[in-house]
């Protein structure tokens, strides 16, 4: 039987961050434990050319750089901070790990499935033996797994598979390129810009590579997510939110204001975009990207046969040369918003939007300096990962509210302001810049307004209201 403080259900990004802040602020032992062999979760089943597309500056936990804060010079990334590869990503938490550990506060358990509780404990079962083991939780269940990334490698696919139709996860692309003359990208999302990106970047040819694309997708262009020297961009971008939330007339007025600023961009102007899963692209990726012309757009695939493709709308013709290349992993699963502090029981979730690692690791650090769920569930609501554009209102102007309740809790402010996951920290030294300036300043003039309009924007969206200039959004 184990003893401990504090079970952490997950060795994700997000468990291990909770706990590094944890153990750096509480003399308290904690317990991780996960169903996979190492740390860092969905990482390590990534495919081989997956990266980073936040830079490496502030991803991971707060006690550790990941990366040299470089700057890259080459590539589609120049000009831009680096970005750690999947690889350097899977290191970095063994390493990680391996520091939480030598504290001696923590132990880290892996091949370890949380299988509920009976009256003495919680029940872990080792995946090794099959053994069923207890464990006596002293203070709380950190449950970091709740919006457990979903993945190529391990995800089942929501369509039917023909056993003649040639059908691969992204994973596999590299390994089975050669053989490929035809291609067929299956999913809107970041995986599927990576995928493409990854052939392009090969020498297929665009007119080799067609993509089923469900939904059309708004990214963030790379631009604003430039941490450090850079931090008036991210400033700038957050700006452009305020001014676009305060002024806009409803979510498509909004959203053509973020499209007129730079702050959105979607692959083809042209279509309805509905699809915000706060993921960015760069310039290079958006302009390689548009030179694919073959899109499907006729809802999801329901069956992919020998030679057509059957969706939601339609079907069209495929053939045996074509190679499908499955890229419809949900990534950030859409859980409903749970407090974080519950009873015996702590759920992360994300609070600052396009901030995970930040999220858990100040889940930690109110954990272990605040008494009282309510107090710090005041704090640290919860946020919901964004799916589409409806969720674009509710997400941001929950952020801006949640991060004035932090500025009115001085140790908090304190620790937000210096820690390496904040995306902002470096925005002080940078104050006296004009362009800083002019973006704090429209920051501030548009900030209150624009959050009682996305609140508005929000609940209209909620009540189901049809806006007539949403229809087109749909
Ligand atoms: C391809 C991809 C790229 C991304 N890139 C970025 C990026 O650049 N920047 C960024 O900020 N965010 C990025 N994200 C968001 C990403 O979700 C987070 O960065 C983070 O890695 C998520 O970690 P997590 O711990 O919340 O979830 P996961 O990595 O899914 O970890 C959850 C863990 O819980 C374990 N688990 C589940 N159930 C149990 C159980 N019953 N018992 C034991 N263990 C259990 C699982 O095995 C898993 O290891 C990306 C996401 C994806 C999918």
């Amino acid at each position: 039987m184990i003893e401990t403080d504090y079970l952490v259900v997950g060795a994700g990004a997000s468990g291990v961050a909770f706990a590094d802040a944890l153990v750096t602020e509480a003399d308290v032992e904690v317990t991780l434990i996960d169903r996979r062999s190492t740390p860092g979760g969905h990482w390590s089943d990534a495919y081989p050319f997956v990266r980073l597309h936040t830079p490496s500056a502030y991803y991971g936990v707060n006690s550790l750089p990941l990366g040299r804060d470089r700057v890259d010079v080459v590539g589609e990334n120049a000009g831009y901070y680096e970005r750690a590869t999947g690889t350097e990503v899977r290191e970095y938490f063994a390493v990680a790990a391996e520091r939480l550990a030598g504290t001696g506060q923590v132990r880290i358990l892996a091949e370890r499935e949380h299988v509920g509780q009976d009256v003495d404990g919680e029940l872990v079962r080792d995946l090794r033996t099959g053994a069923v083991e207890q464990v006596v939780v002293r203070r709380k269940v950190v449950d970091a797994r709740y919006l457990e990334a979903s993945v190529p490698a391990t995800h089942t696919p929501t369509f039917a598979v023909d056993a003649r139709a040639r059908v691969v996860p992204i994973n596999d692309l590299p390994t089975v390129a050669d053989s490929v003359s035809l291609y067929t990208l299956l999913g809107s999302g970041k995986t599927a810009v990576d995928a493409c990106m990854w052939l392009l970047d090969n020498d297929v040819s665009p007119e080799r590579i067609r993509w089923v694309r469900p939904r059309e997708a708004w990214f963030h262009d790379r631009a604003h997510f430039q941490p450090l020297e850079q931090v008036g961009a991210i400033m700038q971008g957050i700006s452009l939110d305020a001014e676009a939330g305060a002024q806009a007339e409803d979510l498509e007025d909004m959203l053509a204001r973020l499209e007129e600023s730079g702050r959105l961009v979607r692959i083809d102007p042209s279509q309805p975009a509905t699809m915000y899963r706060s993921t960015m692209l760069s310039a290079r990726e958006l302009y390689a990207l548009r030179r694919i012309d073959d899109v499907v757009r006729l809802g999801r695939v329901r069956r992919i046969e020998p030679d057509r493709i059957v969706l939601e709308r339609g079907a069209v013709e495929t053939g045996r040369e074509v190679l499908h290349v499955d890229c419809t992993a949900g990534g950030l699963r859409d859980a409903p918003a749970t407090p974080i502090f519950q009873p015996g029981r702590i759920v992360l979730q994300q609070v600052r939007h396009n901030s995970p690692t930040f999220n858990a690791a100040l889940t930690g650090f109110i954990e272990a300096r605040h008494d009282g769920d309510t107090d710090k569930n005041r704090l640290c609501p919860p946020n919901p990962y964004p799916n589409s554009t409806d969720d674009w209102p509710r997400m941001t102007s929950r952020t801006w509210r949640t991060e004035r309740r932090w500025l009115s809790d001085a140790d908090l402010a304190a620790w937000v302001s210096q820690s390496r996951l904040n995306l902002l920290r470096a925005l002080p030294e940078h104050l006296d810049e004009p362009p800083v300036q002019d973006a704090v300043k429209r920051y501030l003039t548009h900030v209150g307004t624009a959050i009682e309009r996305l609140q508005q924007l929000s609940s209209l969206e909620r009540a189901g209201e049809q806006h007539p200039s949403n229809q087109g959004m749909r």
